[in-house]
């Protein structure tokens, strides 16, 4: 019996069936204990923030996928169009989240200044550092609702570039190579710091993990 992969779909070529062996979204483990990043982010707000709401956005996106399974075999009749809004918002806070936590460090490892390349390209692209947390900051301030501030490099400019995923949907998945997420939604600081979303912001800064986010601009030049 003679089978080929085909983008995630194990064909079997004798039945003529299409059997979908596509990997799920899983949550991924943090690189750090619950506790590690307080008093900046408490035990709490990590656990429920990784467990509940990464966790939801991971469900939501296999549902969503299962959704459009079922109506490529004519089993559902929903709106595409609802359906892929579903799996855009779902698979963006998945992908963000993903970036967001080893973006984080307990203080020590965390906080400071960045080195390596990302420094260069901060200075070269911001002028110097106090101006990029100036612009990442008012970014992730000025968030309209929920949503979150992000550090991209675009290729075509050779450049950094911030900008605001508001209400985290895209409507695609994002292209652009994530370097830095600040989840801005009231669930990533309304415990610990009710509705002062500037103060969380700019404690954020003591638990940035400038390592990590180095790598990822080296990975993304690439
Ligand atoms: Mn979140």
């Amino acid at each position: 019996m003679s089978q080929v992969f085909y983008r995630n779909t194990l064909i079997d070529a004798n039945m003529a069936t299409a059997v979908t062996t596509a990997k799920k979204y899983a949550l991924p483990e943090l690189p750090y204990k619950y506790n590690a990043l307080e008093p900046v982010i408490s035990e709490k707000i990590m656990t429920l923030h990784h467990q509940k709401h990464h966790q939801a956005y991971i469900t939501g996106a296999n549902g969503a996928l299962e959704r459009l399974e079922k109506s490529r075999k004519g089993e559902n009749t929903e709106n595409v169009r609802g359906i892929l809004r579903d799996l855009s918002f779902n698979l963006s806070g998945h992908k963000l989240h993903t970036v967001f936590w080893p973006n984080l460090a307990p203080q020590g490892k965390g906080g400071g200044k960045p080195g390596g390349r990302l420094a260069d390209h901060i200075n070269k692209d911001f002028g110097n550092f106090d101006n990029f947390k100036k612009q990442f900051g008012d970014a992730a301030k000025n968030v309209e609702g929920g949503g979150w501030a992000v550090l991209t490099y675009d290729h075509e400019t050779d450049a950094l570039l911030i900008y605001q995923a508001e209400k985290q949907n895209f409507m695609h998945p994002p292209s652009m190579p994530l370097i830095m997420t600040l989840d801005v939604w009231e669930h990533a600081y309304y415990i610990d710091y009710l509705n002062d979303r500037g103060k969380y912001v700019d404690a954020w800064w003591n638990v940035a993990n400038w390592e990590d986010a180095d790598k990822r601009l080296e990975k993304a030049r690439r």
